[in-house]
C-alpha cells in the first residue's frame, strides 16, 4: 500500500476510449449506461448530459437494432463524451457504430459469427484505434464452457473471456479491454483476480445485476471495493436499477474512498430528529450537488467542510469540525463560518449563501 490507503496499481496496457486513457497507469475511469432508447436521440442526449454534468468519463449506449444504430451519428454529433456502442451478435451494427464515429465497442467477437466478420470489424476499428470491450457475464456464457464447468463459475468466465481474447489477437487486434462480471460479489472477485494474472489487458469492473440503489451499490462496492484495494481495474462501472447518474456518483464515491479520486464536497449532515423545522435532507443534498459542480469547474479550489444540521439545540456543537455550518430555526438557518454565527437567513436562502460563504473561502 501507498501512503494514503491507494493500493499499487496493476500495469496494463494503455487504451485510448475517445480521449479517455484507460490503463498504463491512468486514472481508474467511471462509465455509465444510458438507459432511454437509444433511437429517441434528444432523450439520450439529454440524459448524456446529465450523465456527464455528474463527473462520468465514458458513457455506453445500448445498439439493439439498425435504427439505434442509425441514431448514433446524431449522438456522437450531439456530445463530445467517450462513446461506446453495446452491440450483442450482429457485427453490421458494429460497423455502422464506427462509422457513426464511437469510441468504443462493447462486443464478444466469438458470439458474431466468423472469422470473417470480426476482420471486418477489426479493419473498421484499427484506424482510430478504437478499443474493444469483451464483456463476459454470468448469463452470456457459452453452452460448452458452462457445461464443462457446470454454470458461470469463475474459471467459467475467465475462460470465455480468453476464448475471446484469442480472437481478436488472431485477428491481429489488442485494443482490448475485458470485463467479467458475475451477479454473485465473491464470484466477481474471484474471476477479476484470476484474469488478472493471466492477461495485460485493462479491466472494466463490475458487478452485473447488481440490484437497486442501495443493495446494489453496496455489493458493487463490497466486490469493485476488494479489487481496488488490490490494484484491479482500470475502469468502473456500478451498475443499478436507478438512474445512471446515480451509477456515476457511487462510482465516484467508490474510487475517492480509495484514494483513486480527489475528495468530493465534503458535506456532513444530521440524521435530524424531533426537534428539525427545516429540509435537513434537501438542503444537504442541494448543497452537495452545487459544490460538486464547483469543484469539477475549479478542481483546485479549496474544499471547506460543510455542516448543514438541522436545530441551533445541538448543530453548531455537532458541527464543530466543519469550516461552514448552518443550523437550522423554524424556516430559517443560522450561519456559522468558522466557528463564528454571522447571521442568520431564511430557509430558501442557504443553499447561496453556504456556496457564496465555499466560493470565498481561502484555506
Ligand atoms: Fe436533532 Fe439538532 Fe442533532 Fe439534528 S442537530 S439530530 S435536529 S438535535
Amino acid at each position: 500500500m501507498k501512503p494514503g490507503g491507494a493500493a499499487q496499481r496493476r500495469e496494463t496496457r494503455r487504451i485510448m476510449v475517445g480521449g479517455v486513457a484507460v490503463g498504463g497507469g491512468a486514472p481508474v475511469s467511471v462509465q455509465t449506461m444510458t438507459k432511454t432508447d437509444t433511437r429517441n436521440v434528444r432523450a439520450t442526449l439529454a440524459q448524456i448530459r446529465e450523465i456527464e454534468l455528474e463527473g462520468c468519463d465514458i458513457v455506453r449506449v445500448a445498439v439493439p437494432d439498425a435504427d439505434a444504430a442509425a441514431a448514433l451519428r446524431a449522438i456522437r454529433a450531439g456530445t463530445k463524451m467517450a462513446l461506446v456502442a453495446d452491440i450483442h451478435f450482429d457485427h453490421r451494427l458494429a460497423l455502422q457504430a464506427l462509422d457513426a464515429g464511437v469510441d468504443g465497442l462493447r462486443i464478444n467477437p466469438g458470439n458474431i459469427g466468423s472469422t470473417s466478420r470480426v476482420r471486418e470489424i477489426v479493419k473498421a476499428a484499427s484506424g482510430r484505434r478504437v478499443p474493444i470491450r469483451i464483456g463476459v457475464n454470468s448469463g452470456s456464457l457459452e453452452k460448452d464452457i458452462a457445461a464443462r464447468y457446470g454454470g458461470p463459475v469463475p474459471e467459467a468466465l475467465v475462460q470465455s473471456a480468453l476464448r475471446h481474447v484469442r480472437i481478436l489477437e488472431d485477428a491481429g487486434y489488442r485494443e482490448i479491454k475485458i470485463s467479467v462480471k458475475a451477479s454473485d460479489v465473491r464470484a466477481t472477485i474471484a474471476a477479476y483476480r484470476m484474469l488478472a494474472d493471466m492477461v495485460e489487458y485493462p479491466l472494466h469492473l463490475g458487478v452485473t445485476e447488481a440490484g437497486t440503489l442501495l443493495a446494489g451499490s453496496v455489493r458493487s462496492a463490497a466486490a469493485l471495493g476488494a479489487l481496488l484495494s488490490d490494484g484491479i481495474g482500470d475502469t468502473i462501472r456500478i451498475s443499478l436499477t436507478a438512474p445512471p447518474p446515480l451509477e456515476v456518483r457511487a462510482g465516484l464515491e467508490l474510487l475517492r474512498a480509495f484514494g483513486l479520486r480527489k475528495p468530493g464536497a465534503s458535506v456532513i449532515s444530521c440524521p435530524t430528529c424531533g426537534r428539525t423545522e427545516v429540509d435537513v435532507a434537501g438542503l444537504a443534498e442541494r448543497v452537495e450537488r452545487e459544490l460538486e459542480k464547483h469543484y469539477r469547474e475549479n478542481p483546485e479550489a479549496p474544499r471547506p467542510v460543510v455542516a448543514v444540521m438541522g436545530c441551533q439545540v445541538n448543530g453548531p456543537g455537532e458541527a464543530r469540525h466543519a469550516d461552514i455550518a448552518v443550523a437550522g430555526g423554524r424556516g430559517k438557518f443560522a450561519l456559522y463560518v468558522r466557528g463564528r454565527m454571522r447571521r442568520v437567513v431564511p430557509e430558501n436562502a442557504a443553499l447561496e449563501a453556504i456556496v457564496e460563504q465555499v466560493r470565498m473561502w481561502r484555506a
